[in-house]
């Protein structure tokens, strides 16, 4: 694992120019359904038919409740696929970007940024400030 700061950020303007490229995206899951259904006496039910589908569609959660979304053409179909996988990877990469940056904190040295008000009053407490 990487611990020197330069890398480090080097490492974080890579992720951040990554993002920086991102198409566009929308969040949710495609799922394919088809096959077989249970209504007695489909075509489906006979052998050699290719049953149904495969259908897709598109669901996500709006405020607790599950929206679906069908496709009317592959073209659609596509273009959505490609939204939610830009999306997948935006997902990855921040979360890249914030383990990275977690790790920069670790590794960036502490500097004295008190004021000298804030230096006279933690005198005047007489408290010991507790290093880690
Ligand atoms: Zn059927």
């Amino acid at each position: 694992m990487i611990t020197a700061l330069p890398a480090l950020e080097t490492e974080r303007s890579e992720i951040q120019r990554k993002i920086g490229q991102l198409g566009d995206m929308r969040s949710g899951s495609i799922t394919t359904t088809g096959g077989r259904c249970g209504t007695p006496g489909c075509h489906c039910r006979k052998d050699g038919d290719p049953g149904h589908g495969p259908f897709h569609r598109l669901t996500r959660k709006i405020g607790g409740k599950t929206v679906t979304e069908t496709f009317a053409t592959p073209v659609a179909l596509r273009k959505a696929q490609q939204e939610v996988a830009e999306f997948h990877r935006f997902r990855e990469l921040s979360q890249n970007l914030v383990e990275v940056n977690e790790r920069i904190c670790r590794a960036r040295p502490v500097e004295d940024t008190l004021t000298l008000q804030e230096k006279k009053r933690r005198k005047r407490s007489g408290r010991k400030s507790n290093g880690k």
